[in-house]
């Protein structure tokens, strides 16, 4: 009897690619188009996706961890080794956005945040040029979940919920902007992106009967304009959303309290909402936990129904 190996690929694999464009969007928003022959295998589930950045070394030098080992190693094995490697070594890795991702033409949009240069990935951002090298690990359409789902990168997770809280800053303005885009008709709701300034608001197209709210800060304390937004919306909407049966008994039984600095600030629940409620909150991990505690404690909104994502922590790089 012959026995035919079938190949079996990682959820996510890396790509090398190489800036294939720049687009300035607004004042603090640049496109980056990332062009290789393998993006023809990059996963479209899109949404929220998320994908790690491999930024090079002062340098301009890359460790070599096994990335583009064939066939391509499970993420933790090339992980622990970028891990263990002296930090004097180690290249800057940060998660980004997949904006948009066109298989046939092998590219992907990233749309970064300029924020300055004291963060390598904003640094490298800011400098880099047409025909830079860029190493993006991703999800790969060939893997067995097609890179699709929590394996992939995905938490966007509504279940049957169609009535829609979405509430972000700017770094997750490339993955509402990405979610908007997929939504059709059925979805309604609110969404608040906080943004640098009025110059940051960024055309949007989706089929849904969401009120979009774009909310410059305009030099105010990063994440105050949204927090305010949504108590606004808690005292517009709460009460009906607690109508809808999204009430919980235990409301303030869970470990949120900002007290505990070094607590993850990511909680998706596992199976989506129940009900036809659905919130993603995503963005600078103080304020979207205050928002997600409002909605949580004060509102007493079942936090089963709440997806909510530190993106990013003030004063702190990524991974310290
Ligand atoms: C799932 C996910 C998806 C994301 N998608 C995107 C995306 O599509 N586009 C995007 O731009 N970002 C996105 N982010 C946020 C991004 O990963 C962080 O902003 C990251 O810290 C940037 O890395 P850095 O090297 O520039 O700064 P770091 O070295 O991580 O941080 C250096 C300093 O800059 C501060 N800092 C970090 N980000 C910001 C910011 N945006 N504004 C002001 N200060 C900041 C830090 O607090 C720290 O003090 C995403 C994050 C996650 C977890």
């Amino acid at each position: 009897m012959t026995v035919t190996a079938t190949r079996t690929y990682p959820a996510t694999r890396a790509y090398r690619t190489r800036v294939a464009r720049i687009s300035p969007l607004s004042e603090h928003f640049v496109r980056f188009t990332l062009a290789d022959e393998d993006l023809q295998f990059f996963g479209t589930g899109g949404l929220d996706q998320r994908i790690k950045l491999m930024i090079p070394r002062a340098d301009g030098t890359m460790p070599d961890v096994g990335l583009f080992e064939e066939p391509a190693p499970p993420m933790m094995e090339w992980y622990q080794r970028w891990r263990s490697l002296p930090e004097d070594e180690r290249n800057p890795m940060r998660t980004y956005t997949v904006r948009a991702v066109r298989p046939a033409e092998r590219e992907i949009d990233v749309d970064f945040v300029l924020h300055g240069t004291e963060g390598p990935a904003s640094a490298w951002a800011s400098a880099a040029r047409v025909g830079d090298e860029l190493v993006v690990i991703g999800p790969d359409e060939r893997s067995e979940t097609g890179g699709r789902g929590r394996s992939g990168g995905i938490e966007w997770n509504p279940g049957e919920a169609t009535t829609l809280l979405l509430a972000g800053d700017e770094t997750a303005a490339p993955a509402i902007c990405s979610i908007l885009e997929t939504l059709d008709e059925r979805y309604s709701g609110h969404v608040y992106v906080e943004v640098p300034t009025a110059r940051d608001v960024l055309p949007v197209a989706t089929r849904a009967s969401v009120q979009v709210h774009w909310l410059p800060r305009d030099g105010r304390v990063q994440g105050e304009v949204l927090t305010e937004a949504l108590r606004a919306w808690g005292r517009d909407h709460g009460a009906a959303v607690a109508g809808s049966g999204t009430v919980r008994a235990d409301v303030g039984t869970e470990a949120d309290s900002e007290a505990d600095a070094d607590a993850p600030l990511w909680e998706v629940p596992a199976e989506g909402p129940h009900g036809r409620w659905y919130a993603w909150l995503a963005g600078e991990a103080g304020a979207i936990t205050s928002i997600r505690r409002h909605l949580v404690k004060d509102l007493g909104i079942d936090r089963k129904c709440v997806s909510f994502m530190g993106y990013w922590k003030q004063g702190r790089a990524e991974g310290s």
